[in-house]
């Protein structure tokens, strides 16, 4: 496929943590963009905070991502498609609140593309390392050959009963699945190709719309508990900063040599404590035990060379992204 430098870009769930930046990353690079949401308030927000590119942005209401053909309008005179939209929580009772939206979300966003999305030369789909890491038991240093058939079967035996990650893993897991077995099956009729990104947790500012700290998304309510709660600063994982995770969304589209693969998109494995030894001494924040994150051994590792080879991504290190969340929630008053 050629590399797609211009033209207009879809992106579901065009309201959410990473999406907003996406959609950001993308107007600023001269793309223009229509972005799907819930619901018509859910645009506003959106709306202001991209005023300035007048027509270069527009959003469309998709109700629905689980009912057939929801994306049929959406699709319709677009380069590329950008795949965000998808429930990211440990909340779920039973697992087919997440798994539904996931993979029902991503094979109709695909039928739809293959249907009606005659200009389409490239779907990237958001996925996660959630689909790539299974627990192991000794240190383990993952890459794209993995995937996470152990959360698949947790679900798959144990149903409600599952732990609330292998619920959220599990729908990760089977929707990339999903994307790829999609295209393999339909790549004789498409003009486009699939990459998948597969990033850990992601930090960093926030201008989607929020009304509280408590109303945040999943992985910015994680760091911002880190920071303010007390007895929260024990865990571990690895991180990217949301505009590391998001220009990895344009380069996705500009590398020709991307188009086919999955990429980890991973700064590195921290201890919670790392995030708060990372801000400033003059922060107002909890401290935890300095150092006591130093030399953890991480149980999960990424390799991330693939971003940083095809992509030619440069990320931002703990300490900026820190610097900058911290900023933004003195701005919001948090
Ligand atoms: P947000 O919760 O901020 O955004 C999720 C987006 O998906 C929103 O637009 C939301 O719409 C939409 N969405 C959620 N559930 C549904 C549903 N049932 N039907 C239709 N739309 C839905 O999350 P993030 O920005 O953090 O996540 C975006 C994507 O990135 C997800 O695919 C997630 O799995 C993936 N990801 C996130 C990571 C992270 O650390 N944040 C790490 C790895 C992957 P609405 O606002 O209407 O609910």
């Amino acid at each position: 496929m050629p590399a797609i430098t211009s033209g207009k870009v879809l992106v579901s769930g065009a309201n959410g943590f990473i999406a907003v930046w996406v959609v950001r990353s993308l107007l600023e690079q001269g793309y223009s963009v229509r972005g799907t949401v819930r619901s018509a308030d859910k645009g506003k927000h959106l709306k202001e905070v991209f005023a300035s590119y007048g027509e270069k942005f527009e959003v469309v209401e998709v109700p629905d991502i689980t009912v057939e053909g929801a994306f049929d309008e959406a699709v319709k005179g677009v380069d590329a498609i950008e795949h965000t939209a998808s429930p990211f929580h440990f909340k779920a009772e039973d697992p087919a609140e997440l798994l539904e939206p996931a993979v029902k979300g991503t094979v109709g966003i695909l039928e739809s593309a293959r249907k009606h999305g005659t200009s389409v030369k490239r779907v990237i789909i958001t996925s996660s390392v959630a689909a790539v890491l299974s627990v192991p038991s000794t240190p383990q240093v993952f890459t794209e050959a993995d995937w996470n058939d152990q959360a698949v079967k947790e679900v798959e035996e144990k149903g409600r009963e599952a732990s609330n990650a292998a619920k959220y893993r599990a729908s990760k897991t089977l929707a990339e699945r999903a994307a790829w077995d999609f295209h393999s099956k339909h790549k004789a009729e498409v003009a486009w190709d699939v990459v998948a990104l597969n990033p850990p947790m992601v930090f960093g500012p926030i201008i989607h719309e929020v009304s509280s700290p408590h109303a945040q998304n999943t992985s910015s309510q994680t760091m911002y508990d880190v920071f303010t709660k007390e007895g929260s600063t024990v865990g571990s994982g690895s991180w990217v900063d949301v505009r590391d995770i998001a220009l990895a969304h344009v380069l996705g589209l500009q590398k020709e040599e991307a188009g086919g693969e999955r990429i980890i998109i991973s700064a590195g494995a921290f201890s919670f404590q790392d995030l708060l030894d990372a801000a400033s001494s003059s922060s107002k924040h909890l401290k935890g035990t300095p150092g006591a994150g130093k030399d953890a051994v991480h149980q999960i590792r990424f390799n991330a060379d693939k971003s940083v080879r095809l992509l030619e991504l440069k990320y931002h290190t703990m300490a900026e992204t820190v610097a900058d969340t911290l900023e933004d929630w003195e701005k919001k008053g948090w």
